[in-house]
């Protein structure tokens, strides 16, 4: 038989494999807690609408193999779904509102919460979950005092050889980067057939606005009529290992470095007590 939820990090690493007495018993003062999330859309017509999903799992189990053998790290099962309302209309894309997905986040947190954990690390794959990611880390918080954390998987460092520059400010869903890490974690998922390339016209029409600095609001429909944005046709396999790879390594010291993270030795407050 066939298991999902077998070997490697998912017999060492995957919190709800362990028992109610046993994840009682856990060491919670060190302990770090993960929460992938995904999305369900349109990623155009070469790549599977699951791909934000597959790179938050893959590139986490890839960062788990670094992590020291006796970190206190697990993960939560993912959250599949994202906030991807920017590909509604598009076949496959399956969206939650903000709302929802802030209130799912908040159940989790406060059950974190109650299970005596500290910290909590919010594990996007999916660049529209981020602005909502941010405002809903706050929020638990706030409301739960636990530590959250945030990690954006588009947002990690990358070996200036793996993409050009357009590709990099522009190649942003379903391009050379999304592409190569799908061919080398889920190949037959990926039609090669039908690899294209769009990019918008961002570069000529403007000078300042970007989908990652200064920003503006937009659909698909916007700024792509095929459903990408960026160039299929130069992605690979083994370009998609190098980066998991480098992803993986760089994550692993963040785990660790959040892990060992406490937010109340930010502020000196006895030597501003000594002053007053
Ligand atoms: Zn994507």
């Amino acid at each position: 038989m066939n298991r999902r939820y077998s070997g490697g990090v998912w017999e060492e690493r995957f919190l709800p494999r362990l028992s109610s007495t046993q994840i009682k018993n856990l060491q919670k003062k060190d302990s770090l807690i993960i929460l992938p999330i995904g999305a369900v859309e349109q990623h155009g017509p070469h790549l599977p609408v699951f791909t934000d999903t597959i790179l938050a799992e893959t590139v986490l189990e890839e960062s788990l193999k670094y992590v020291p053998i006796d970190s206190n790290i697990w993960f939560l099962p993912s959250i599949p779904y994202g906030k991807s309302n920017e590909h509604l209309g598009r076949a496959g894309t399956f969206s939650l509102s903000s709302s929802t997905l802030q209130s799912l986040i908040l159940d989790i947190g406060r059950s974190l919460k109650q299970s005596g954990f500290r910290r909590l690390l919010l594990f996007n794959a999916h660049g529209g979950n981020n602005d909502l990611l941010n405002l809903i880390a706050r929020e638990v918080r706030i409301e739960t005092d636990l530590m959250v954390f945030r990690l954006n998987v588009g947002g990690l460092a990358l070996d200036e050889k793996f993409l050009d520059e357009k590709e990099k400010l522009l190649g942003i869903h379903g391009g050379d980067y999304e592409t190569s890490l799908i061919m080398a974690s889920y190949p037959n998922w990926v039609r090669e057939e039908e690899f294209s390339a769009e990019y918008p016209r961002l570069l000529q029409e403007s000078m300042y606005l970007r989908f990652q600095k200064s920003n503006f609001a937009w659909t698909i429909d916007d700024v792509s009529v095929s459903g990408i944005l960026g160039n299929a046709k130069t992605a690979s396999a083994e370009k998609g290992r190098r980066i998991y790879e480098q992803h993986g390594k760089q994550v692993a010291e963040m785990l660790v470095e959040m892990m060992n993270f406490e937010i109340d030795c930010l502020t000196d407050k006895e030597s501003i007590e000594i002053k007053k």
